[in-house]
């Protein structure tokens, strides 16, 4: 079980397909909490990965991870921007030179990506942030009695941590301007990185 190159480029597809078909939904969940601009970035970034990546050939996955990562940093003017862009070019560069990758592989290249995400916007777990569905799959993912269990349940621990995020009070990002009031309401990028894996699971071959 694993991803391909052209696996790599299908994940892009349903990536952009997902965002923008929940365009209005992360903005919602943007407007209670942020500046409701989350589902524009999503799916702008994602519209100029998927355009990028559809002109290109590529010999690996790292290429076409690195090709996201660029236009997700420059197309998105938000924090989800950098942070994603993050995640994918630190994911990019653990995928380089390999046309396949195993699911151990893609986990540990992802826990490069979370690890970049952290460097940079320095949040925690709990603090109502995209990690909140990204630790917990991470963690699924290498766990479970076989692959495609694993991967079913990383999908399944990010839905649940981006519902955890609810209660949460949000300590980095806009929604922390908020204080006490931005709890109650589900993080914009915990949803959006939950849609994510969902692509991702969808993209990997058996
Ligand atoms: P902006 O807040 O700049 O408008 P977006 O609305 O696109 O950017 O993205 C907001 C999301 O970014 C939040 O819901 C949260 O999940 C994530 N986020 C914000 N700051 C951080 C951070 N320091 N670390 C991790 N994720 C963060
Ligand atoms: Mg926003
Ligand atoms: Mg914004």
């Amino acid at each position: 079980m694993g991803l391909t190159v052209d696996g790599a480029r299908r994940f892009v597809e349903l990536a952009a397909e997902a965002m923008e078909a929940h365009r209005e939904y992360l903005t919602e969940l943007d407007s209670a909490i942020g500046d409701a601009d989350h589902g524009i970035n999503m799916s702008r970034g994602f519209k100029k990965a998927l355009e990028k990546v559809s002109g290109g050939s590529y010999q690996d996955i790292g290429g076409v991870f690195k090709d996201v990562a660029m236009a997700l940093m420059g197309s998105v003017g938000g924090a989800s921007g950098p942070l994603y862009g993050t995640l994918f070019m630190k994911m990019s560069m653990k995928l380089a030179g390999k046309r396949e990758a195993t699911l151990a592989e893609l986990s540990e290249a992802m826990a490069e990506g979370v690890r970049g995400i952290v460097a940079l916007g320095k949040a925690e777990k709990g603090e109502k942030t995209m990690l909140d569905a990204l630790y917990p799959a991470l963690e699924a993912l290498s766990s479970g009695s076989d692959e495609a269990s694993a991967l079913e349940g990383a999908v399944s621990a990010a839905e649940e941590g981006m519902k955890s995020t609810i209660p949460m009070l949000a300590k980095k990002g806009r929604a922390s301007y908020l204080g006490e009031r931005s709890v109650g309401h589900q993080d914009p990028g915990a949803t959006s990185a939950y849609l994510l894996l969902s692509c991702l699971k969808e993209a990997v071959v058996a």
